[in-house]
């Protein structure tokens, strides 16, 4: 069923606490936590609770906990002080996009320069 966790997901892994994580925020519906491997000096995701493979799929089937990890994305960037410098939030959706982890999460970066278009 629709957002149920996963026994072989990684991330719900993660909201159970069966695999450690360095967590900065919780919500009801949502958590953040450090990238394990930093793409940038602020390197946070941000996961529904509720499992769902990408962040498309989590929209169509849980619009409120979406909105929740886009609030808590804002969240993190004011606590990790990015608001003044600017941040990014990326939903990477699809292994073509260089989506790797199939439970939905946004990336919130900062803390340097980005470039654009991203690679
Ligand atoms: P994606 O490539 O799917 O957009 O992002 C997945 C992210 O999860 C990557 O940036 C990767 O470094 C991160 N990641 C993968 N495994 C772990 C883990 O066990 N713990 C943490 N904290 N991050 C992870």
């Amino acid at each position: 069923m629709a957002g149920e966790p996963q026994t072989d997901c990684l991330f719900c892994k993660i909201v159970t606490g069966d695999i450690p994580a360095t967590i900065v925020r919780e919500s009801a519906t949502t958590v953040a936590f450090r990238d394990i491997n930093p793409q940038a000096p602020s390197h946070v995701l941000v996961i529904p609770k509720a499992h769902y493979p990408d962040a498309a799929s989590l929209a169509a089937g849980d619009p409120q906990a979406a909105a929740d990890v886009l609030r808590e994305a804002g969240l993190v960037a004011a606590d990790e002080k990015l608001t003044e410098t600017g941040y990014r939030i990326v939903l990477n959706t699809g292994a073509g996009a260089g989506q790797t982890v199939f439970h939905a999460h946004a990336h919130v970066l900062g803390g340097r320069g980005m470039q654009w278009p991203p690679g």
